[in-house]
């Protein structure tokens, strides 16, 4: 894409070392465990080919996306490296993509017995081992296999024959509120269905099951947003290094008089003689709808109050309070940064940061830092 040299466009930075920071505050408090990184929908929006490459030279050894092109892609990008972690695809591999999975060596992680039954036929066809992971449901209610599919699995001595089972998975629904008793149900849970299991290696814990304690690390542990620099224990203060800024350049600045409103539906009138900054920032950017008349914007330390509807492609805020000095077209104003991090907007915006990182348009100029 040809980018003019006066980008009227809002930057996306992104902050490489801060990634590798946090994959290793995250190592040294699982600190007996593998590593792996969470890295579907697109490294949570941030970009899978420039974070993959460098977690792994940050020594992440195992990865995990959601579907299996996203798993195709990765390979690609980790083989440019040089380098042939195992990837996992969270959602399991049909069958009939299972020369595919073989070719690019991805781990289907089994969610159900037909999957198990499934992949035990073509290792038999093949008349050798193949790698899975299987993931067990101990109260999420959404993939793996229920706890009844379970006991079916361990009383039957044949029934992963031609698997090689290289991780028990399982996966919290609470882990980011640590005492929701949901947390030591599903653990004692799991443990229990190691125990009736043929051995091997486990994997519960995602960023916020890390936070939870060793108990819940298991042999490997499996971070997304912690890694992304959302915070993984919520009810506290944020271990992670902020990973995203978001800045975007004032388009115009305008005059708005007294008892004038703002954009579609004109649902934010000013009350006084004021000033309007407009963004290039929308919801088709991501900068969510339900933003509208709620948040703010940074100039420097000063807040200006989103005024009126976000619309698709722009953002009006309201910088009568703004200096004039921190206010001007072509100026930066902070979306996301020091002065309100993703947790921050997603706060103001009534999600969560997943869906503000994962939201993230295609239209910023993205700037990865190393
Ligand atoms: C997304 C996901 C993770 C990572 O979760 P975070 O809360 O982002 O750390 C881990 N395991 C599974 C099964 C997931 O779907």
């Amino acid at each position: 894409m040809i980018c003019p040299a006066s980008e009227q466009t809002a930057a996306l930075t992104i902050d490489l070392r801060a990634v590798v920071e946090n994959y290793r505050l995250l190592a040294a408090r699982a600190i007996d465990s593998q590593i792996a990184a969470t890295i579907k929908a697109d490294a949570y929006g941030l970009g899978i080919t420039q974070l993959a490459p460098v977690l792994a030279a940050a020594g992440c050894a195992f990865f995990y996306v959601a579907h299996l092109a996203e798993g195709i892609s990765l390979r690609e990008s980790l083989n440019q490296q040089g380098v042939a972690p195992p990837i996992a695809v969270l959602h399991g591999i049909a069958v009939q993509d299972h020369a595919v999975a073989a070719a690019y060596q991805l781990l289907p992680v089994l969610c159900d017995l037909g999957a198990v039954e499934a992949w035990r036929r073509i290792a038999a066809q093949q008349n050798k081992k193949l790698p899975v992971i299987i993931h067990l449901d101990t109260g999420m209610n959404r993939l793996g296999l229920a706890p009844a599919d379970v006991a079916a699995l361990a009383a039957q001595s044949d029934s992963l024959a031609g698997l090689d089972v290289r991780y028990w998975l399982s996966h919290l629904a609470c882990a980011d509120k640590p005492e929701h008793p949901l947390n030591q149900q599903q653990l004692s849970l799991f443990k229990a269905q190691l125990r009736g299991l043929p051995p091997a290696p486990a994997t519960m814990a995602n960023s916020g099951g890390i936070f939870l304690g060793s108990e819940y690390h298991f042999q490997q542990v499996r971070p997304g947003c912690a890694l992304y620099g959302i915070n993984p224990t919520p009810l506290v203060g944020n271990p992670m290094r902020p990973v995203v800024r978001l800045t975007a350049p004032v388009l115009q600045l305008r005059q708005i008089g007294a008892g004038e409103s703002v954009g579609y539906g004109a649902s934010w009138r000013s009350k006084r003689l004021g000033k309007l900054a407009v963004l290039p920032v929308g919801y088709a950017d991501g900068w969510l709808r339900s933003l509208s008349n709620r948040g703010h914007v940074f100039f420097g330390a000063h807040a200006a109050p989103i005024a009126g509807r976000v619309s698709m492609d722009l953002l009006t805020v309201d910088v009568t309070d703004v200096p004039d000095h921190l206010c001007a077209p072509g100026m930066p104003a902070e979306l996301i940064g020091a002065q309100q991090d993703v947790d921050a907007v997603a706060s103001a915006a009534g999600t969560i940061g997943y869906e503000i990182l994962t939201s993230l348009g295609a239209r910023y100029r993205r700037v990865y830092e190393s």
